[in-house]
């Protein structure tokens, strides 16, 4: 199994493995950032990596998974700022399951 070498903020250098590493790739940019949790103190290490690096990842077997910015209506500039009575209506309505149903419904076709 490969060995990987990276930095924990708080231990410095660490060696890891590639099941001990996560890469998550921008659909957009090709991107990503890796993820580990350091084996000196346990900690959540998360760093923004160049394309290049992701790709080394990748090759040398580290699981991954890719996230995209998602597809979504355009904002209407001259409508209405979101007011206290949107709230408590929103609010409302997610007490109301066949209102949160149709809202979903309507969003999914
Ligand atoms: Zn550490």
């Amino acid at each position: 199994m490969t060995t990987i070498r990276a930095t924990c903020g708080t231990c410095g250098d660490v060696e890891l493995t590639t099941a001990d590493v996560q890469v998550m790739i921008s659909e957009d940019s090709g991107e990503g950032n890796y993820s580990f949790r350091c084996p000196m103190c346990e900690g959540v290490v998360v760093k923004g990596s160049p394309r290049h690096t992701i790709d080394l990842l990748v090759s040398a077997g580290v699981r991954y998974s890719t996230w995209g910015t998602p597809a979504e209506t355009p904002l209407d500039p001259a409508a209405p700022a979101f007011s206290y009575d949107d709230l408590l209506e929103f609010h409302g309505m997610l007490a109301d399951d066949d209102a949160v149903a149709g809202a979903l419904d309507a969003l999914l076709n």
